[in-house]
């Protein structure tokens, strides 16, 4: 047995009364010195103790967090092993809660996942079974609602106004969310653009740069559109081509990215008029638009995720970190938002 310094963090919280030292605790148990640890010494000292955890005891690290003493008395009646108590401290306090209304379940497989949520297991064991996605992404598939039908159960977004703001056929905004920070650019039809004052700075700054930078021009074609425009728009398009074809390329009312104010689409004015933008201008934005805090949204084979065909030319402001992040590795807002943003 090697020499022990007792930790005196947690006794010293006592009032002073009647403190007692490691060697009578452990006599008065009966516990012999070869089980002393700092989680057992503080289970003794909160008359938290059970013989039957003891071998337990000695797998747990000890830990000052105030949820300690919960976790112990609420997981290791479950039959949850000194191991499991120690990732289980590591869970954030919702999850925590969560998983004390199960049964022993057996977790491990989630813990390096800091976007693993309780509430979705049964979802990520039933995508698993039917996808040949490696975990990580069946937990951030899942958790952005991939493994639902779209338009049903909807979320509201909180804040219409946060340049994060998710909106998609899962999540829609507030409804008649109107951005009271509207500007204007010069757009392609010689009309004015409305766009958020943030996007509206950094377009002007990424316009700059692609003409110095290639020698072309991009205009906004449109930007924010309001709900009551985007919905004649739908309908127009239901109209033409049906439910089905109309929801792969326009969003329903109240689910449209450009209700923001923080999405617009872009044209090169040297293209011919059924086209926006020529293969060069895409590969420069696909490079480049982050450095102004845009993402290009809706990229080529992220279809399944983004819920929409490609558009080269809709970029979305999100703000130069989160651009970059996403750019980098390559990850969709959906993505981006359920590893960076959510917390669980
Ligand atoms: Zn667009």
């Amino acid at each position: 047995m090697g020499i022990y310094t007792i930790s005196t963090k947690y006794l010293l919280k006592d009032n002073g009364t009647n403190k007692k030292n490691d060697t009578s605790l452990l006599k008065k148990y009966n516990i012999s010195n070869s089980y002393k640890s700092d989680t057992l010494l503080y289970v003794l000292e909160k008359d938290l103790y059970n013989e039957a955890y003891l071998e337990e005891y000695a797998k747990i690290n000890y830990s000052d967090k105030n949820n300690f003493a919960d976790v112990l008395k609420s997981f290791l009646p479950k039959g949850y092993t000194g191991e499991e108590i120690n990732y289980i401290m590591n869970l954030s306090q919702n999850n925590i809660n969560k998983l004390k209304n199960l049964e022993h379940t057996d977790i491990s497989a989630y813990y390096q996942f800091k976007n693993f949520n309780v509430d979705n297991l049964k979802r990520y064991q039933d995508y698993q079974a039917t996808h040949d996605y490696p975990l990580d992404k069946v937990i951030t598939y899942v958790n952005i609602n991939l493994d639902l039908p779209v338009y049903t159960n909807t979320l509201e977004a909180k804040d219409g106004n946060d340049y994060l703001v998710l909106v998609n056929k899962y999540n829609s905004l507030p409804n008649n969310y109107q951005p009271s920070d509207l500007d204007y650019v010069n757009g392609q039809y010689q009309n004015k653009v409305p766009m958020r004052k943030v996007a509206k700075e950094a377009l002007e700054k990424l316009q700059q740069a692609v003409t110095a930078e290639i020698g072309i021009t991009l205009n906004p074609t449109t930007a924010f559109r309001n709900q009551g425009f985007q919905s004649t728009l739908y309908n127009n398009y239901v109209n033409k081509d049906g439910v089905e074809a109309a929801d792969t390329y326009s969003a329903r009312p109240g689910f449209s990215e450009h209700q923001t104010g923080l999405a617009i689409d872009l044209k090169n004015p040297a293209t011919p008029s059924n086209r926006r933008l020529n293969e060069s201008d895409y590969a420069w934005l696909k490079e480049n638009a982050y450095r102004f805090g845009f993402i290009i949204r809706f990229p080529g084979g992220k279809e399944f995720i983004t819920g929409y065909q490609e558009e080269n030319w809709h970029i979305r402001y999100v703000g130069e970190e989160a651009a970059k992040i996403i750019h980098d590795n390559d990850l969709t807002l959906e993505e981006y938002v359920d590893l960076y943003v959510t917390e669980y």
